[in-house]
């Protein structure tokens, strides 16, 4: 079901000017949002560029060296005359009241001199102080700190913790309003009664998204103290009638109603809730565009408009995921820009999704964790030391059981008709999901495709069909049938044990195609199909993908629950190439939800730096994840519209020409890997793309968009340098 309205919010209920009083504004919470090691150089950028920073003149510093802090460069810092002890205070005086309700520091280049523990403090006098915010233990040099909106004349940070070392302020930035009227006493976000942390997070990103966008301050309150002319109640229980409406939507659905004074965001879930507060806040035009701390638009002056409720939604895919590696460190922008976007998956399935938790609260639609390692897992389900002991699990190669080590590369995989084998994995799997009530259980081949040659295995295996894949490859021999007839047998007993438990795996290499000796695979059974062909047009569109169209379409008659495993993004050697992918990603999701399947993961984004070079795809993909009914063209439209601003026009063009480039010859670029091509990009595209770079180059004013068009420039220049050298 999707939301059924169409035009955005227009003028709303607004209170009147609240008083600029002393703020005693209570802090339901603190957080810390922005840390993104590799990103801090973009984290000045959108100070000055895109989120409302006050002026940082007419500010008094106290202590007066201080004011370096204010002059907008990282590598100048202020750093106390001694250790770090509580009550340690740098104090900003604006002359007049102020409205605050974020502040951001940076320790600049003596990392290990941040503050330890450290209060937020307003007030009207300079004498009187109300807490603002509190962060107890600050493990990080860069602090990003949101609060309900309060108003003083003075702002102090103020030690609570004692260091070894003195403490160094760089930078630090007030964002808010000059106008202390722009508190809005009449629009309350009230909290559930027990607000869990993604419940918080929601009525956060609500409030402070309000704010800015509108440029009225709403704040939190608890649900008991919530008065006012707008209240928005976060998680309300359901009414009857609501509860079956929520059910036909899924646990990430949510309704938006309202009765008088109050709008209600009603879901069955957290993540629900969330995603309600985002249908707010997309209404209102915000948008997180690219997965830096300047990737977010905020239309200034915009103006919040309810008249089209009630809203009922929910998404189109149940599992949506879009950068499918694994990152020793993930980037706490990426997991913003993953949140807001309403992925519900990030990084190498099994493990990342923790990083998501706090904001989407526990269990997505397709359990919880994936244990046994996804995709890969033969291994770690059946471990290469039973061997020693029981060698009829094993392989046989060559006339003779072997251990996987046998096999260079790790890709060999156990016999899977032998009995023994299929006892051990049973119990395994029944032991572990017993103990793991949220998880599903992940049972998917060794990376590499060899399988052993004993003759009940081999004798599975015929017919061996197709000889060649879809993009070409040789297909030596299909063992989908061994394969699946061995899940096939896994998953009824694992069921008989523990009903309705999941298993997932995967259909890939030389098991991806469908099984021609199992009619209908178990219902516990989920199966991500590997995509390969051509991303440059949806799986629906092209020629060279009308078989992998035709072996989806099979998939989706013997499996209950088909996922998607795509390798769009996969630019493992040349991130810098831009990919004109938006209609193809959108085109193809659209047909993939239409023939029933729910769920779609992507790798991609490996070490981050493709993703800037190709923003515009990522975000398109995000969006069309959640809900397949906007175009290609209106997404691309709105994504160049708040990406690229004053150079909006010769952009969308630059995108555009590549993108009909794709389309009209027609040229299909491949699954992963791709790398500039004289097809790809002719001279006289080239020509076309230099041009409309050009004219965006000229058009550019501001630093961040100076910025953007520039790595498109450099992009256009890495192709053709790429052309010219041949690799
Ligand atoms: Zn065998
Ligand atoms: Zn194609």
């Amino acid at each position: 079901m999707k939301a059924s309205f169409a035009s955005v919010y227009e003028p709303g209920p607004e209170g009147p000017a609240g008083g600029a009083k002393a703020a005693g504004a209570a802090l339901a919470r603190t957080r810390r949002l922005s840390s993104g090691c590799c990103l801090l150089v973009l984290f000045l950028v959108v100070s000055t560029a895109r989120a409302e920073r006050l002026a940082t003149d007419g500010w008094r510093v106290e202590p007066e060296a201080a004011r370096v802090v204010l002059d907008g460069d990282v590598h100048t810092a202020w750093r106390s005359d001694g250790p770090q002890s509580p009550g340690l205070v740098v104090t900003f005086d604006r002359g007049r009241p102020v409205l605050v309700h974020r502040v951001a520091l940076r320790t600049g280049d003596a990392l290990s001199a941040f503050a330890r523990g450290l209060a937020v403090e307003v007030s009207a006098d300079g004498r009187t102080w109300a807490t603002a915010a509190v962060v107890e233990t600050l493990n990080e040099p860069d602090l990003d700190l949101r609060c309900n909106p309060v108003v003083g004349r003075y702002v102090r940070l103020r030690l609570t913790e004692s260091a070894g070392y003195p403490w160094s302020l760089a930078e630090v930035s007030l964002y808010g309003s000059p106008d202390p009227g722009a508190l809005d006493r009449e629009t309350v976000i009230a909290l559930p009664d027990e607000a869990t942390p993604p419940a918080r997070w929601a009525a956060e990103e609500l409030r402070y998204y309000l704010g800015e966008a509108t440029g009225r301050f709403p704040t939190v309150q608890a649900k008991g103290a919530a008065r006012g002319k707008l209240v928005f109640v976060l998680g309300p229980p359901p009414t009857a009638a609501e509860a079956t409406k929520l059910k036909s939507l899924g646990e990430e659905g949510y309704l938006i109603t309202r009765a008088g004074s109050q709008v209600r965001i009603v879901s069955g879930s957290p993540r629900g809730l969330l995603y309600g507060c985002y249908e707010i806040l997309d209404r209102l035009g915000v948008k997180w565009l690219d997965p830096t701390p300047s990737g977010e638009f905020i239309p200034r002056g915009a103006k919040l408009d309810l008249s089209n409720l009630p809203v009922a939604a929910g998404p189109s895919f149940t599992w949506r995921h879009c950068n499918g590696w694994s990152f020793d460190q993930m980037p706490r922008a990426w997991v913003l820009w993953t949140v807001r976007n309403r992925i519900n998956c990030i990084g190498q399935a099994a493990g990342w999704y923790a990083h998501l938790d706090r904001y989407l609260g526990a269990t997505p639609a397709r359990g919880r964790y994936l244990y046994g390692h996804y995709p890969h897992s033969f291994a770690r389900t059946l471990p290469g030391y039973l061997f020693k002991d029981h060698p009829e699990m094993f392989p046989e190669r060559g006339g003779k059981r072997v251990p996987y080590d046998s096999v260079p590369g790790g890709g060999l995989q156990f016999c899977t008709t032998s009995p023994a084998t299929q006892d051990y994995v049973v119990n395994h799997i029944v032991e572990v999901l017993r103990a793991r009530p949220d998880d599903l259980y992940s049972l998917c081949p060794n990376d590499g495709g060899v399988w052993c040659e004993c003759a009940e295995c081999l004798k599975l295996d015929e017919p061996v069909l197709p000889e060649v894949y879809s993009d070409g490859r040789p297909n030596a021999r299909s063992v989908s049938d061994r394969f699946f007839s061995f899940l096939d047998q896994i998953c009824r007993r694992v069921d008989q044990a523990l009903p309705g438990r999941r298993i997932l795996t995967i259909a890939y290499s030389n098991f991806d195609q469908p099984p021609r000796r199992v009619e209908r695979l178990p219902d516990n059974l989920s199966v991500d199909v590997c995509q390969y062909g051509c991303s440059s047009h949806g799986v629906n569109e092209c020629e060279r993908n009308a078989e992998m169209k035709r072996r989806l379409e099979e998939w989706t008659r013997k499996c209950a629950d088909v996922g998607i495993y795509d390798y769009t993004f996969d630019q493992m050697k040349v991130q810098k190439l831009p990919l004109p992918y938006c209609r193809a990603i959108n085109e193809e999701l659209r047909w993939l939800a239409g023939i029933g399947i729910r769920a779609y993961s992507t790798e991609g984004a490996g070490s981050g730096a493709g993703w800037l070079y190709s923003p515009w795809a990522y975000w398109v993909m995000a969006r069309s994840l959640w809900n397949t009914g906007p175009s290609a063209a209106s997404l691309t439209e709105q994504f160049f519209t708040a990406y690229y601003q004053e150079a909006a026009a010769p952009m969308r063009a630059y995108y555009q020409a590549m993108e009909d480039h794709a389309y009209q010859q027609p040229v299909c670029w491949g699954s992963y890997n791709n790398v500039p091509t004289a097809d790809k990009f002719p001279p006289e595209l080239l020509a076309t793309l230099r041009r409309h770079l050009d004219s965006a180059t000229a058009a550019a004013r501001q630093p961040l968009i100076r910025e953007r068009v520039a790595r498109q420039v450099e992009a256009i220049a890495f192709v053709e340098e790429y052309l010219k050298r041949g690799t």
